[in-house]
């Protein structure tokens, strides 16, 4: 905070107005500490990034400059309206106005559409510091003209529910029903976002409630699934474990998710988990086999409690590269070229070693080589 209002008075001092806005003056009246500090100004961002040494240009075609201060980044955006939003967070369009109340009334609810100055003092005019009052979100403006320019305000309504636990004004609930299908519109990136955070948010099974009740779920990729009893679940920190337990409870494969394109090392998390989830015994092997997180989420999802960390240490080796031979080795002893067969010895020295039935020490390993696969061939 104390940063930012360093950064307001910079702007001030060169004659331009700035405040703090968004989701950190709705998270500073809600007596909580925001996560990241945006201020919007008059000036523009050549302007901003005159003002101060250390600037980095992180959308500077919507306005928006960080400012790096103090260890800390505040993104300084230029007053703006805004139009159609195709890609992950940023509109397609955007017009530079220049009185702050333009800039606040193209915001989503009337909870993030409030400023505040360096004093502390708040600008309001849409009655958000009465509707967080009330916990209750509720569209700036008529709420369906505002869903038909952005139809993942749909979405970020239900999300929000569930992050404050509020409710969704009556008015703003029945427009999320009448437009419910435009959801449809939506680039799927922008649509994961919002669900990742929901996963997050310490109330799932609340804004899942609104997802289902609203009729938005089932215009979503997957939407049967997500409408599913959630009472049971709790977060924990990383969107994958709810990703996770949406698949675990109804037994569904990741391919009935896909659709929402996630990064390779994502789906490989899900997946494995999965796997580990769904074993019926975990030995020393599994251990050994599995990335702790994938482990941590297949115990969430069992129910189960274990000392992950610790089985993994008591390994007699955490991973391949700590194998005292490798393949030349191999290849050298058996005299014969790579194939297939390597990887089906090198994984059967490792069983054996991890399983404790073999040291890891070349000579030891090399006589039981020898000893195994002359027998063997
Ligand atoms: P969080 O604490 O979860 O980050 P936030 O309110 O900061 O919540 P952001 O998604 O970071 O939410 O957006 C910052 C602000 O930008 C919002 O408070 C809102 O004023 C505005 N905003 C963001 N997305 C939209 C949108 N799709 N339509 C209108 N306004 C938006
Ligand atoms: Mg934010």
């Amino acid at each position: 905070m104390k940063t930012a209002a360093k950064v307001i008075r910079n702007l001030e001092n060169a004659g331009f107005e700035a405040y703090i806005v968004g989701g950190a003056v709705r998270d500073f009246l809600l007596g909580k500490v925001p996560h990241d500090m945006d201020v919007a100004s008059n000036a523009y961002p050549e302007e901003v990034k005159k003002l101060f040494n250390r600037t980095v240009d992180i959308g500077i075609e919507h306005g928006t400059v960080l400012v790096l201060m103090e260890g800390e980044g505040i993104e300084v955006t230029t007053f703006r309206t805004e139009s159609e939003y195709t890609d992950l967070r940023r509109p397609d369009k955007v017009e530079f106005v220049q009185s702050l109340e333009e800039d606040l009334k193209r915001r989503d609810f009337t909870i993030n559409a409030m400023a505040m100055d360096k004093d502390l003092a708040i600008i309001d005019p849409f009655g958000g510091k009465s509707d967080l009052e009330k916990c209750l979100i509720r569209a700036v403006g008529e709420a369906g003209e505002r869903f038909q320019e952005d139809a993942l305000r749909m979405l970020r309504a239900v999300r929000f529910s569930g992050q404050l636990n509020f409710a969704i004004e009556e008015g703003t609930l029945a427009a999320i029903r009448s437009h419910a299908s435009l959801i449809r519109s939506v680039a799927v990136e922008r649509l994961k976002n919002e669900l990742d955070k929901i996963l997050l948010n310490p109330r799932t099974q609340h804004s899942m409630a609104y997802l289902k009740d609203s009729g938005l779920a089932k215009h979503l990729p997957a939407g049967g699934l997500l409408s599913m009893d959630w009472t049971g679940y709790e977060p924990k920190g990383q969107a994958a474990f709810g990703w996770a337990y949406l698949l675990h409870s109804q037994q569904k494969q990741f391919e009935e998710i896909k659709g929402y394109k996630f990064s390779n090392a994502e789906r490989r998390l899900v997946e494995r988990a999965l796997e580990a989830a769904n074993l019926t015994e975990w030995d020393d092997w599994t251990f050994y086999c599995f990335e702790a997180k994938e482990l941590e989420i297949a115990c969430y999802l069992n129910g189960t409690d274990m000392d992950i960390p610790l089985r993994k240490e008591q390994l007699p080796i955490k991973s391949k590269r700590e194998l005292a031979v490798n393949g030349i080795d191999l290849m050298e002893w058996s005299g014969r070229k790579q194939g297939p067969w390597l990887r089906q010895w090198i994984e059967k020295m490792e069983r054996h070693i991890v399983y404790g039935q073999l040291e890891n020490d070349n000579g030891l390993i090399k006589d039981w080589f020898l000893n195994e696969y002359n027998g063997d061939s």
